[in-house]
């Protein structure tokens, strides 16, 4: 390992938090357990930096190892003394700073310099990584010509095979990043102190523990913060919980009663000191007025590649994969389900909908859990393939929401803190019935687990992420039925 205090994410990461990158170089275990979801966006810039090489083909990689940097500082020097026009992932260390850029490029004696990111546009933390950067070659005697930033362009429609040319839009931040160089050379030298420190820096926990990134240290320095607390309070702004935290009022009932919250927040507040449920029986008569037999209850799961992997698709475009659907004929009959999940070998848009629109040809309301998800999915599904559009926009029509008595707090109980979600205000209506038990618990890992089919080669774990994703569709439409029937009986 060459010898270094400071690599570009380590200084990103001590201009969120100094304790922060304290942390993430003596304490690296403390760090919080990744999640799927997390790792698949991860995977997902790794992937995109190699699609980027392909903008400048043929150069030569320094390292693909950034354990083994001290390699990779040597190989980087010897191929620039070489001639070599254009490096991927080329290391250079100054100063106790080590920073890898993805892609350097020659033109006449000075060099390009390319950062690649897989979001679709520039950040303030994203001219940080390249004034680092820039700060590190220049000290190490390399001539610039130019700073780029290349990221994903959102506007791009595959059509036949990906053009990289037009995937990625590439923009000059080298006036920007010069203005930083004064900054990034004061703050090197005081993170480096930081580093230099005995004892991990006393700093409070604060509105920078996620900012501009959640922080991978919350589990360490939050373990005092109570499972429910004034942070967990609905729509009230991050100011107004820390001011609440940082006077002592950590609990719900500890909240002096003249503080400024809405009455909203103070239902959610007085209902948890009390234990009361809160059943505006009339509003809940009055939504159910218009839901008559028979009665769809319909879910989808989507994911978003950020490389579009399927024509007349963009740039994270969610792809829906998959449909639980439960058929309730009328009150008390037995129900019938449907579901689809895409075999991920394809676009799983046309056999998505072809089944949909077959399953839901009978008249009925359809009743979704924040329809603007399965109806934004709808529509764009009638805006690339328009010769199903009529039937969408037949079966839209038919959509009712069913989040809205809890949204709107027409039934809220303690136990769903604050959240009309379902994955709150099912356990909180229903008991025995909960996500708890099943491989797949949220969204995000469904999408996640489903794009991993498309690179899956084993036949045994393939069946078994089906297998966890019907049951993980099906509960949220189950979940539905059962939540249903409570309003009914109410
Ligand atoms: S959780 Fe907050 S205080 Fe702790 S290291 Fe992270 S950003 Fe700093």
């Amino acid at each position: 390992m060459a010898n270094h205090l400071l690599s570009k994410s380590s200084f990103i990461k001590g201009i969120q938090c100094d304790k922060q990158l304290y942390l993430y170089k003596y304490h690296y275990n403390w760090m919080d357990k990744v999640s799927e979801s997390q790792q698949a966006i991860f995977n997902r810039g790794t992937n995109v930096g190699v699609l980027a090489q392909q903008l400048f083909a043929n150069g030569t990689i320094a390292t693909d190892d950034p354990r083994k940097s001290d390699e990779a500082v040597a190989k980087t020097k010897a191929l620039i003394e070489k001639g070599c026009q254009a490096i991927y992932e080329a290391a250079f260390l100054y100063d106790n700073i080590l920073v890898i850029s993805d892609i350097i490029v020659k033109e006449g004696r000075k060099w390009n310099i390319y950062e690649v990111k897989s979001s679709t546009s520039i950040s303030e933390t994203y001219l940080l990584d390249a004034s680092i950067q820039y700060y590190v070659l220049l000290n190490c005697g390399i001539e610039i010509n130019d700073i780029s930033i290349i990221y994903i362009n959102n506007q791009y429609i595959r059509n036949g095979n990906l053009n990289t040319q037009s995937l990625f839009n590439i923009e000059s931040i080298i006036d920007k990043v010069i203005l930083l160089q004064d900054f990034v050379a004061r703050e090197t030298s005081r993170l480096k102190e930081v580093l230099k420190g005995k004892v991990i820096p006393q700093i409070p926990i604060g509105k920078q523990c996620s900012d501009p990134y959640p922080c991978s240290f919350m589990g360490y320095c939050w373990r005092d913060v109570p499972e429910y607390s004034v942070f967990d309070i609905a729509n009230l702004k991050t100011e107004m919980k820390f001011e609440l935290y940082n006077q002592g009022y950590i609990k719900l009932e500890d909240i002096p009663i003249n503080y400024g919250l809405n009455d909203k927040q103070w239902m959610q507040v007085n209902c948890h000191i009390t234990n009361e449920t809160i059943i505006d029986k009339v509003a809940i008569k009055e939504f159910l007025s218009d839901i008559t037999y028979p009665l769809y209850f319909m879910d989808f799961e989507s994911f978003m590649p950020a490389i579009p992997m399927f024509n007349e698709s963009r740039p994270y475009q969610q792809i829906p994969f998959q449909y639980s659907l439960h058929y309730m004929r009328n009150n008390g009959s037995t129900l019938e389900h449907f579901e689809f999940l895409a075999d991920a070998t394809g676009d799983p848009r046309i056999p998505f909908i072809t089944k949909l629109l077959n399953d839901t040809i009978n008249d009925g309301i359809i009743l979704v859990y924040n329809k603007s998800f399965e109806i934004s999915r709808l529509k764009e599904i009638a805006k690339d393939f328009p010769e199903f559009s009529i039937e969408i926009e037949k079966r839209i029509s038919r959509i009712v929401d069913l989040m809205i008595p809890f949204q709107k707090r027409y039934y809220y109980t303690p136990a769903m803190k604050g959240s009309y979600s379902i994955k709150y205000v099912l356990p909180a209506l229903v008991s025995g019935l909960s996500y708890d038990n099943l491989e797949i618990k949220e969204g995000g890992t469904a999408s996640s687990v489903f794009e991993s089919l498309y690179y899956e080669t084993d036949l045994f774990s393939c069946t078994e992420i089906k297998n966890d994703l019907l049951e993980y569709c099906k509960m949220d439409t189950l979940a539905m039925v059962e939540i249903f029937k409570i309003l009914h009986n109410i």
